[in-house]
């Protein structure tokens, strides 16, 4: 490469594999069996390449190919530039989890052109990221899907927040890890506090402006590795005020999310949320996207009555769903709820994908319930060996503390 990259970014991979051609820059590998439908789910990714530059300015990378992992992958991606590692879990057939390539597309300028320091300013990678991600899906899809993320991106850093109750400082966008597993203190909090933090930003000075600074800070930074400090430094003087404007120290030094945290308006939103705990009709859920689907059933508590879970299933078929996103938010719910069908179908699950992102929130589940607690024991002890080492680690931690 001409380019020069820091070492997290370098990578090998090694295996069986073939490749087609996507676009005039783009090719996807992946192993021959997988190829056809990997071709099929990312063919829109020249577009997107159009797009992005479009928004953040010229791509600096020549290529961006992408390869497709094997299931023990622990990740939804990796930006390594010029090819980015996705998890074969986003293969949905319909086209419908590309936003984890956008994501990966957008670390082109934000993390792998201006990258972070250090893990302590790791947001300054992820945050930008989610940001710049939500901007690109924008602008393929419109602005209600992209409020949709958002919304989820929510729910899913107040959980997170939870989380660190005991260890409120790692909910700090700059944090402090000196003796910190980087492994035990990951967590949505960078990307979505990141991301809420820099749409406040834009909410104080407007899109337009925003999305000028983007550019700015690309070229300003570019092939560099920058600190918090060197941001806001620069922040400060392209974007004059609008740092005090939103109160920039309760989101860089302080825990949780501030309350001036930019809230989401969507009509689609509002129609789920008018659902309540009750059901969606057939036709209401016909005409949903995935991540409604998802913004639904993060809504739901946990337990459900067994009877709620089996009209559920029944009515749209979610223990069979061949999107992972769809799929693990429905199981870990019923595995909450007791449903022995759900449960039936995590132990398939957690032998069929590694991605930490699933087996997770799916162990998890199983061990919330005195019932399945050996359960979840048992799937690890199977299927360990097929998991990635960090995997491995995490999960066992799980089953350990509880
Ligand atoms: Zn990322």
């Amino acid at each position: 490469m001409r380019q020069p990259i820091p070492p997290y970014l370098f990578a090998f991979a090694v295996g069986n594999l073939a490749s087609r051609e996507l676009g005039p820059r783009s090719r996807v590998w992946a192993e021959p069996e997988l190829l056809d439908d990997a071709a099929y789910e990312f063919a829109g990714v020249e577009e997107m390449l159009a797009a992005a530059e479009h928004l953040f300015g010229p791509y600096d990378w020549e290529r961006f190919d992408l390869l497709t992992m094997p299931p023990s992958f622990p990740y939804g991606g990796m930006e390594n530039p010029s090819l980015t590692f996705l998890t074969p879990t986003l293969i949905a057939k319909d086209r419908s989890l590309v936003n984890v390539v956008a994501h990966e597309l957008a670390h082109s300028w934000t993390g792998n052109l201006v990258s972070n320091a250090s893990a302590e300013d790791f947001w300054l990678n992820e945050g930008f990221t989610v940001f710049a991600e939500r901007h690109l899906l924008e602008a393929l899809f419109g602005h209600e899907l992209c409020q949709l993320h958002a919304a989820l991106g929510r729910r899913s850093v107040d959980e997170a927040v939870l989380q660190f109750a005991e260890r409120p400082e790692l909910t700090k966008l700059k944090t402090r890890l000196w003796g910190v597993d980087p492994d035990e203190a990951y967590s949505l909090v960078p990307y979505e506090k990141g991301y809420l933090f820099l749409a406040a930003l834009q909410g104080a000075v407007g899109r337009e402006r925003m999305l000028a600074f983007l550019k700015s800070y690309a070229k300003r930074f570019r092939f560099q590795s920058i600190t918090t400090e060197d941001f806001l430094s620069f922040t400060r003087a392209e974007l004059q005020g609008a740092l005090e404007q939103v109160g920039y120290e309760a989101w860089v030094d302080g825990v949780g999310i501030p309350k001036n945290a930019p809230t989401v308006h969507s009509s689609r939103l509002e129609a789920i949320k008018a659902l309540g705990q009750g059901l969606p009709s057939e036709a209401q859920a016909q005409a949903w996207a995935p991540v409604e689907w998802q913004v639904y059933l993060s809504s739901l508590s946990a337990p459900q009555p067994a009877q709620r879970c089996g009209a559920l299933d029944q009515r749209f078929g979610l223990t069979n769903s061949s999107n992972y996103e769809i799929l693990v938010d429905w199981l870990a719910l019923a595995v909450r709820s007791g449903y022995a069908p759900g449960v039936e179908r995590t132990k398939g699950v957690l032998g069929e994908v590694g991605r930490m992102k699933y087996l997770k929130p799916l162990y998890l589940a199983l061990l919330s319930r005195e019932e399945t607690r050996a359960v979840a024991r048992g799937c690890f002890e199977r299927f360990r060996g097929s998991y990635h080492p960090i995997a491995v680690h995490v999960v066992g931690k799980l089953l350990a503390s509880s």
